[in-house]
């Protein structure tokens, strides 16, 4: 049993206290309740008065919140740290504890708390609002800007994060840091790698959907031409699903690679030292290693949904196939469109376009908003090994590269590869004592502003 300070016994219960506040994000956001939002606004100041006596908080764009920290000098380039409090829809089904008990469970490792959002991305939200809690009352003030952006819909439109970066870039504003959910501290990325990894994502990988459709006259099933609506989607899909996107290795990718490379043990440290001659072996080996791994050599494609007719006796007028596709950063969703033209081959298949979002651009690894992220980091995590990333998944940050070029994405805190399996799954959880230092992690960067 960790004995811990009072203090840390009254984060813990705040943390909880927020977590049991289901702010569940609805794809038609119709169906969204706003009534936890309303709450969970609410709650804040009432959880954390020392922050809102200091810094100004504005509401945007209905529940996403934006939060200045007024610096004692500022020089105009202001840092923010982003976090959305939206959580994916979980029913008690497949939980061990149920998804918004926010329970502390004894775990092998030390106590564990439970709940959606613990990881993705309240853990993270929460943190920081303790860590400015702790430096208001500490007496402490940045000397730029700082600003909070809490986001209300990061898992479905990204509008509430949209409409933040609107007005900041209404008001000039030009970030020099800006700090998202994404990498974590993580082990076992590349093999022969026994050291713990911070990794840092400096872009993400663009997303679009593509609606395959074949239209056809519709007509009763026991008359049906030679080739129906739906065996040309069929076709459709079964080319496409034959000819994956070619794997590359982009810069961030061999960045990565020589970093972490650099304390493998055995021959893997010959292989990852000498990419200019393994280069075209590794990239196989990446390809076929796991799902994660060739993601990210690759811009993906799953096809997610199919629709055809209403009835089991008519046939389909309009036979669909949505394609969801994460576009590797060197490339474009209009080059990702070609390529699925192509794979198919058939006219008579239209593509659809929707939400085409391209990937980001990549942020450096050298100068000093991406020092000030590594250093804060290694003294953060003892052993760990800082490296970038390209990520997979896409947050609220790609909305800020349009007004900073400093745009990284990292929660702080150690995952195993089976919690990060728990994002937008069953049986979420973070232990107790990694989310602490996750609240240090932040508290120290802030000191550093
Ligand atoms: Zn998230």
């Amino acid at each position: 049993m960790t004995t811990r300070s009072p203090d840390e016994q009254r984060s813990i219960a705040r943390f909880q206290a927020l977590v049991r506040i289901p702010t569940v994000s609805r794809l038609d956001e119709s169906e969204t309740d706003p009534a936890p939002f309303d709450r969970f606004v609410a709650a804040l100041p009432e959880l954390y008065p020392a922050l809102h006596t200091t810094l100004d908080r504005e509401l945007v764009a209905g529940h996403s919140m934006l939060y200045r920290w007024a610096g004692s000098a500022p020089s105009g380039a202001p840092t923010v740290l982003m976090a959305h409090y939206d959580v994916v829809p979980a029913t008690d089904d497949g939980w061990i504890h149920p998804p918004f008990s926010a329970r502390i469970v004894a775990g092998d490792d030390g106590d564990l708390v439970w709940g959606r959002g613990t990881l993705d991305d309240k853990g993270a939200l929460v943190s920081i609002l303790e860590a400015v809690e702790a430096r208001v009352l500490a007496g402490f003030v940045p000397r730029d800007d700082v600003y909070l952006s809490f986001g209300h819909n990061e898992e479905t439109t990204g509008a509430g994060a949209t409409a933040i970066v609107d007005e900041l870039e209404r008001r000039g504003i030009r970030p020099a840091l800006v700090l998202d959910e994404g990498g974590a501290v993580v082990e076992g990325i590349l093999p022969g790698v026994a050291k713990p990894s911070a990794v840092i994502g400096v872009s993400e990988k663009g997303i679009t959907s593509l609606t395959l459709a074949v239209e056809q006259l519709g007509g009763h099933a026991s008359t049906p031409p030679r080739f129906t609506a739906t065996a040309r989607l069929a076709r459709a899909v079964v080319r496409l699903s034959a000819k994956p996107f070619p794997a590359r290795f982009s810069p961030t990718n061999l960045e990565m690679i020589s970093t972490l490379g650099a304390h493998a043990t055995g021959p893997l440290k010959w292989v990852f030292g000498n990419l200019w001659l393994t280069k075209p072996l590794l990239l196989r080996l990446f390809a076929r290693l796991g799902d994660e791994t060739n993601a990210m050599v690759r811009t993906t494609q799953a096809v997610t949904q199919l629709t055809g007719s209403q009835a089991a006796n008519a046939l389909a007028e309009r036979a669909t196939a949505t394609v969801n596709i994460r576009i590797a950063v060197g490339s474009s969703v209009a080059e990702a469109v070609a390529h699925v033209r192509s794979a198919i081959g058939d006219d008579g298949v239209r593509i659809e376009v929707l939400h085409p979002s391209e990937p980001s651009p990549v942020s450096p690894t050298t100068g000093a908003a991406w020092q000030l992220l590594a250093r804060t980091v290694e003294q953060s995590f003892e052993g760990v090994v800082v490296t970038p990333y390209i990520q997979l998944g896409a947050s609220d940050s790609r909305h800020f590269t349009r007004i900073s070029e400093h745009v990284y994405r990292f929660s702080p805190f150690e995952m195993t590869a089976e919690q990060r399996g728990t994002l937008h799954a069953v049986n979420e959880r973070i232990g107790v004592d990694t989310w602490l230092r996750g609240v240090r992690f932040y508290e120290r960067l802030l000191g550093a502003l």
